[in-house]
């Protein structure tokens, strides 16, 4: 039908007789019986100058056939790649009709998303949606390569699955066959994987996609596809030597640009410097260690396990109304309270309403550990060590962070997870990762006696203060996992009950492994500079999990429920 591609013409055409196909991006009338039509197909805009086009609209799919040549003098559009050329002499087929769009296709338009999605065919034809999707195809083709390149063999695993603890709400399929039972989809192919490693796969990926029935927000979906891979007789290195292979191949074939090898941190200094375990190191501002200067201080406020100062540059001029904005927020994230400082004078000095509480000492102990200069503001918070991290991690966020995909690239692996992140309300603990997470090899006798201090071998991939994933080595023995399954509270027969197969299937032999998943989704959506992952998504969800094109979920008919043994009970 066609013999070349709109946005691929130039000035080496000229004289060269074309076919064009593709939708009508704008027409302007000159004269009563000329126009110009601007043809757009994926790879951009060429202009036709067709006669007597009264019939011709906007989105009109048409194959136009003419000869292309130079514009006349002085009309050249440098702002356009095809702006030197034209096609003229140009005879027009209509191959469909089109109502008019519900917004213009364009980069700046500022359509309501709803309206966005409900025509995501026309919102898809935009540029910029364009240039997203395929920026994810040329990831999932990179991330694939380098797999391969490095031996990873690339296996399916079901998507009728079970249910398996990882801690996110499952969503559930009923089964016709077996009414009352149910299938699971899976939050990722965690167990599946381990199983292959037993299988002697020895390195499994997948580009695969996970569900989990959970808010949606910026960075999360309730399905988003993940590069997952498992691996045998590796050490954690090895894993983040394969992850870091395949991410940053990924991002050279989008940027171009090679990336320098990620840095490491362990969790602890994550959380002491930046007050998070994904801290976004494209900005200083870290956390200032202040509590031993307040170790013995008079002011009671700052005996505290942790206290925390914050520099804030050049923001020594906040109004008092800006400042008792950030003591709400830090109220609001958690904290007792939150004081500031203005350094003030030639050799600085502190401002505050409570400097009056403070030895001199203290004062220039404060401009010492923060540097800061005149003109600068100091935040400071005494707290729990847990609280005031990651207070001032949120606030260092909130005044500094730029947008995720501005540049540069800073990728950080963070290690040395904790095994346990919590203990619940029956003081059991809540597993940091998964329960299949190996615990570091010399905190093993802290299992029984200090939970909360046991590290653990898992590691997570951050990218300019995203999760971009999250991986660990892998307990293969079967007393270990039912040691962890006993601390964790499932009972010997809830275990056999829910992951007997997974237990059976170690005692078959299985090998030392260890794995990792990468989010796509996100790894795209900050390679594209978008904050919202939905805009590198062809059909997604809204916020509150609704398809407005399809108009899912809806609905079933009675008599399908019927088929799959189901009845609804009453809304209450
Ligand atoms: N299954 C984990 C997740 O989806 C990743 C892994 O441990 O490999 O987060």
């Amino acid at each position: 039908m066609r013999t070349h591609y709109c946005g691929q013409l130039g000035r080496p055409d000229v004289g060269t007789e074309v076919a064009v196909c593709g939708w009508v991006a704008r027409r302007r009338e000159h004269g009563e019986h000329l126009a110009f039509v601007d043809l757009r197909d994926h790879t951009g805009v060429i202009q036709c100058v067709v006669d007597g086009a009264h019939d011709v609209r906007s989105e009109q799919v048409l194959r136009i056939t003419g000869v292309v040549r130079l514009r006349p003098e002085g009309t050249a559009n440098p702002n356009l790649g095809t702006g030197e050329i034209e096609i003229g002499d140009c005879e027009v087929e209509l191959l469909a009709a089109a109502e008019p769009p519900p917004f213009p296709v364009a980069d700046d338009v500022d359509a309501d998303e709803s309206v966005r999605l409900r025509h995501r065919y026309v919102d898809l034809r935009r540029p910029r949606m364009q240039r997203n999707l395929r920026i994810r195809a040329a990831v999932n083709s990179a991330l694939r390569s380098a797999m391969e390149a490095l031996g990873f063999v690339e296996v399916e695993t079901p998507l009728l699955w079970t249910p398996t603890p990882e801690g996110a709400r499952e969503f559930a399929v009923p089964s016709r066959l077996q009414p009352g039972s149910f299938y699971v989809l899976p939050q990722s192919p965690q167990i599946a994987k381990q199983l292959l490693m037993v299988s002697g796969f020895d390195r499994y990926f997948q580009i695969a996609r996970c569900l989990r029935d959970e808010d949606l927000r910026a960075d999360r979906q309730f399905e988003f596809t993940q590069l997952d891979l498992e691996a045998s007789f590796v050490t954690q290195d090895d894993v983040l030597g394969f992850v870091s292979d395949a991410v940053l191949a990924a991002a050279r074939a989008v940027t171009g640009e090679s990336t320098p090898p990620i840095d490491r941190l362990t969790w602890s200094d994550a959380m002491d410097r930046y007050g998070t375990d994904k801290p976004d190191l494209r900005f200083g501002m870290e956390l200032v260690e202040l509590t031993d200067l307040f170790a013995s201080t008079e002011f009671k406020a700052f005996r505290a396990p942790c206290v925390k100062g914050l520099l804030v540059s050049g923001a020594g001029d906040w109004s008092r109304s800006r400042l008792d904005g950030l003591v709400d927020r830090a109220k609001a994230l958690g904290a007792k309270g939150l004081v500031w400082m203005k350094a003030v004078g030639g050799a600085p000095e502190l401002e505050s309403p409570i400097t009056k509480f403070l030895s001199p000492a203290e004062i220039s102990g404060i401009l010492t550990a923060t540097g800061a200069a005149p003109g600068d503001l100091v935040l400071v918070v005494a707290d729990e060590r847990r609280v005031a991290q990651t207070v001032m991690g949120q606030l260092r966020n909130d005044l500094g962070r730029p947008p995720v995909g501005d540049g540069p690239y800073r990728y950080v692996w963070i290690v040395e997870f904790p095994l346990f992140e919590a203990l619940d309300d029956e003081g059991r603990p809540v597993p940091a990762h998964h329960p299949f997470t190996m615990p570091h090899p010399d905190d093993f006798d802290l299992l029984d006696t200090d939970p909360l201090a046991v590290r653990s071998q898992s590691y997570d991939l951050v990218l300019n203060g995203w999760e971009l994933g999250s991986g660990s080595i892998r307990i293969h023995r079967p007393d270990i996992q039912e040691r962890i399954f006993r601390t964790l509270g499932i009972s010997d027969e809830e275990a056999a009950a829910r992951f007997g197969f997974l237990l059976g299937a170690f005692r078959y032999g299985a090998p030392p492994h260890g794995g990792f998943a990468v989010g796509i989704d996100r790894l795209v959506a900050v390679l594209a500079g978008e904050e919202n992952i939905r805009e590198v998504i062809a059909f997604p969800k809204t916020q509150s999990g609704a398809d407005p094109l399809t108009g899912a979920p809806k609905p079933l008919a009675t008599r399908a429920l019927a088929d799959l043994g189901i009845r609804l009970a009453p809304r209450t």
